[in-house]
């Protein structure tokens, strides 16, 4: 399946809710949910029905898929995985998501969304454990540095990243050396670490049934 390249904010339009998917212009009043909080299409004003179980269902599964930037066949192989897994499968799905290198290069602050962190890493810009690992879907495990690769840190983007990361905060399981711009993964992601509130018990459902 290819990857949807329409207006991102549509998705956000279309599941009614912010997902942040575009960095800073998420927090400001330029939102596009903001500006007009109906679904895309021309004839949506209209729109009125009433949402089935299903469609609850899959309008969780579609939230968690597109704010993590993940195919419809990825998000299916990590659902997959988690089910192999002892433990509550949907927290163990969230976790896995957690801790794809493009979330990390996010939760580090080197990129302002997702897409962004995607790009940085498919463009061979990080290493890992001193390796240019290029696969947005790598886990990372407990230990892992991640960093920049020198040649990177000559960019003006970089420049800029190492300027406004001084002011971040970063999330519980990871630590970042600021002046160095290097992250290490202390350990691996419970469930309570990650911040986006989802219902996963849904998604869960939503691959039962199908
Ligand atoms: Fe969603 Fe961000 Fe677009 Fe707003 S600006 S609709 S939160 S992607």
């Amino acid at each position: 399946m290819a990857r949807y390249t329409g207006p991102v904010c549509r998705k956000c339009r279309f599941l009614g809710e912010k997902l942040m998917l575009k960095g800073e212009k998420c927090s400001t009043p330029k939102c596009s949910l903001e500006r007009k909080n109906r679904p895309p299409g021309e004839h949506s004003k209209a729109r009125r029905y009433r949402i089935s179980e299903h469609g609850i269902q899959l309008k969780e599964k579609q939230k968690v898929r597109f704010s993590y930037g993940v195919l419809e066949r990825q998000f299916r192989k990590f659902f997959a995985e988690a089910a192999r897994t002892p433990g509550a499968t949907g927290d163990t799905l969230l976790i896995l998501l957690e801790r794809r290198l493009d979330n990390v290069v996010y939760r580090l602050g080197f990129a302002d969304s997702r897409a962004q962190a995607r790009q940085i890493v498919r463009h061979g810009h990080i290493l890992v454990n001193d390796h240019k690992v290029d696969i947005p879907s790598y886990l990372v495990k407990s230990g892992d540095i991640v960093k920049w690769r020198e040649s990177s840190t000559k960019t003006e983007y970089y420049k800029r990243v190492a300027e406004e990361i001084k002011q971040r905060i970063v999330s519980k399981w990871l630590s970042l050396d600021k002046e160095k711009m290097t992250g290490i993964v202390s350990t691996l992601p419970g469930k309570d670490d990650i911040d986006a509130k989802f219902n996963m018990q849904a998604i869960v459902e939503y691959y039962s049934k199908g």
